[in-house]
């Protein structure tokens, strides 16, 4: 199996709703003072997972199909959101694609997945499948106004009325050594991916623990839509990353893409601990 995660550009969100309710004078020692509009820096890390006949990717980052308001809103950063460009670095395609993994439908982790060519929204990669949780898609269709203002349908509704989205009900198996898992504190059915590669697993966190700064658990986004849910979820999860010697990925970090968790006995909190890049 051949893993690696691919940066497809800085945008920026705001502090605040970053770190819920975490004050700045704690957040900002740990990740990032902020820009003079309090956004933060956050990357965009896709995963690319090639294994048999499969080359799989991860999410797809924000795309590049925004009006100036939006763009200047996140700060969007365009140079390497077209799928030519970083799939080039990897001497691939957007025709090699086999498959792309949604973890949720949010524009930051969707928005890649169609392009605009000569003013039609089109599939980005051709020949694949995409994959997203059924209960999920029928969220993101109809979200609530918590988070809809994250969702533009032109990002996979084109994908499934030409039935190439499946809808995936629940956690399991996806390909061999890649698995789902599936968790509901950040929106309704986003999906960890879980990929087993001899001796060592990788969980893809998606936004269960966006970047490393998120790992202690009530370090807790402000935009998730059930924050108590997201507190136990991290509370299952974090002592099995860390028990286990897993290599969380972190989409979302702009200075730490990987690495273990440890629990720190003296503070009494999980941190980061060995890093790990691809
Ligand atoms: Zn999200």
């Amino acid at each position: 199996m051949k893993i690696n995660t691919i940066e497809i550009g800085a945008f920026r969100m705001d502090g605040g709703g970053m770190f819920g309710v975490v004050p700045k004078v704690l957040w900002s020692r740990v990740y990032d003072q902020g820009d003079e509009k309090n956004r933060i820096p956050l990357q965009a890390r896709l995963l690319y997972i090639e294994h048999q006949d499969r080359k799989i990717l991860v999410d797809v980052g924000p795309g590049n199909k925004y009006n100036s308001k939006i763009r200047d809103i996140y700060d969007i950063n365009l140079d390497r959101s077209n799928p030519d460009a970083y799939l080039s670095d990897l001497n691939l395609k957007r025709t090699d694609i086999t498959d792309v993994i949604f973890t949720h439908l949010h524009f930051d982790h969707s928005g890649g997945a169609t392009i605009i060519e000569n003013g039609d929204i089109i599939p980005a990669f051709p020949n694949a499948k995409y994959y997203v949780q059924k209960d999920h898609y029928n969220y993101a269709i109809k979200p609530s106004l918590k988070d809809g203002a994250s969702f533009f349908n032109e990002n996979y509704v084109p994908l499934y009325e030409n039935g190439m989205l499946e809808l995936i009900d629940g956690d399991g198996e996806l390909f061999p050594g890649i698995s789902l898992i599936t968790v509901n504190g950040h929106t309704k059915q986003m999906q960890l991916v879980k990929i087993e590669d001899n001796d060592q697993t990788f969980l893809y966190m998606a936004d269960l623990i966006p970047t490393s700064a998120h790992i202690p658990v009530p370090y807790i986004m402000g935009f998730d839509n059930y924050p108590m849910t997201t507190l136990e979820e991290k509370q299952k999860w974090l002592p099995i990353i860390a028990e286990n010697n897993w290599i969380a990925i972190f989409e979302h970090d702009n200075y730490n893409p990987a690495g273990k968790i440890i629990f720190n006995q003296e503070k009494h909190t999980y941190q980061l601990g060995e890093k790990f890049s691809f």
